[in-house]
């Protein structure tokens, strides 16, 4: 097949991935926000209970045509329960109502009591996204890379770097089939790579994406990525409140719903990946000066080929990097210059 063609296969795979996503985050959110504005403390339950009855098939609907997406284009050999349990994480839409919900009943109409619930709930989310479940199921799930020339390769360009890895994990994601590294651990670094990336990298390949993710520890891009999200869901979260409720005069309902959604949505979605890209791009730069700029690139561009991912890929589908195709161009780029590289690239989550 020629590199048009699959690239074409694979950009119509992370469309329909994408349909598939949004329709459900759609769905999730306007039946979130119906049984938000229609809920009182006599009907609580009851509402509750209609949301539940309409999210729970959409969930199953939805993570069953990824998964029968996922079967034709990446022909994963797992089973179809990964995938139900996956969608459940569109919970973390649904309760944030839910929640904002109990706290209307509870302010009895108070307006500067729903301002203080706003607060405590953006500061709920904050300490969700700090602890990050996932990162400690993984942590669990995950065990030392057992290639021990990857871990001494990795352990001598992490005493070059200058940064101190706690730990060099493997994930075992080969059944859905999912090449990816990525680092975690805001105060002990840990670089996770999966099992489906070592077996079909190079070795010399595998140190390269290890040494992007070092470059990610070495930067605290972690850190800088929690303190952003903290001071933007405050800043915009507070603001929307106060606007809605004390200028515009539309009540405390409407303000905690804007409060809270409208700020997550414009971190999450439009702030936050300005960010990412900026931060991948810096992490890229630095690993290749450490490693090799075409090792990098080949490694990335094989990473895209075997998560199907588009190598031009819209920025819409995965807006927390910079596509495949860029990142090769500078890297390009790079290698041209020489190595090159002038000081001041140091300074600045996250996956691969
Ligand atoms: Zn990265």
């Amino acid at each position: 097949m020629s590199e048009d063609s699959k690239e074409e296969i694979d950009a119509l795979f992370w469309m329909r991935r994408w349909i598939i996503g949004t329709v459900t985050a759609l769905v999730v959110l306007v039946s979130s926000l119906i049984f938000y504005f229609s809920s009182t403390w006599t009907n609580f339950l009851l509402e509750t209970l209609e949301e539940a009855t309409i999210l729970v098939p959409s969930l199953l609907i939805s993570s069953y045509l990824t998964y029968t997406l996922d079967l034709k284009y990446r022909k994963v050999k797992t089973g179809y329960s990964g995938y139900a349990r996956n969608s459940l994480s569109y919970l973390y839409i649904v309760i944030p109502f839910w929640v904002m919900s109990a706290a209307i009943i509870l302010s009895f109409g108070r307006t500067y009591l729903t301002f203080l619930y706003l607060d405590i709930m953006l500061a709920v989310i904050l300490t969700g996204l700090a602890v990050n479940i996932r990162v400690q199921i993984w942590k669990r799930s995950s065990k030392e890379i057992s290639n021990s020339r990857i871990i001494e390769g990795a352990k001598r360009i992490a005493e070059k770097m200058g940064v101190e890895i706690t730990g060099f994990r493997e994930v075992n994601w080969s059944r859905a089939k999912i090449a990816n590294a990525f680092q975690a651990g805001l105060r002990h670094r840990y670089v996770f790579v999966t099992n489906f990336m070592i077996d079909n990298l190079t070795e010399d390949e595998d140190l390269a994406i290890i040494a992007h993710e070092m470059a990610h520890a070495k930067m605290n891009h972690l850190t800088k990525t929690m303190v952003f999200v903290g001071i933007d869901l405050l800043l915009i979260g507070n603001a929307l409140f106060a606007f809605i409720v004390f200028t515009l005069n539309y009540g405390a309902k409407l303000g905690l719903v804007f409060g809270i959604a409208a700020s997550v949505f414009v971190t999450a979605y439009i702030l936050l990946p300005i960010l990412q890209r900026r931060f991948e791009r810096e992490a890229d730069l630095v690993a290749a000066t450490l490693t090799n700029p075409r090792l990098l690139a080949d490694s990335l561009l094989k990473i895209s080929r075997l998560n199907h991912t588009p190598i031009n890929i819209h920025w819409q589908w995965n807006p927390s990097h910079p596509s495949t195709s860029e990142r090769i161009a500078y890297l390009k780029e790079l290698e041209n210059r020489g190595k090159d590289i002038p000081d001041g690239i140091g300074g600045r989550s996250t996956r691969t």
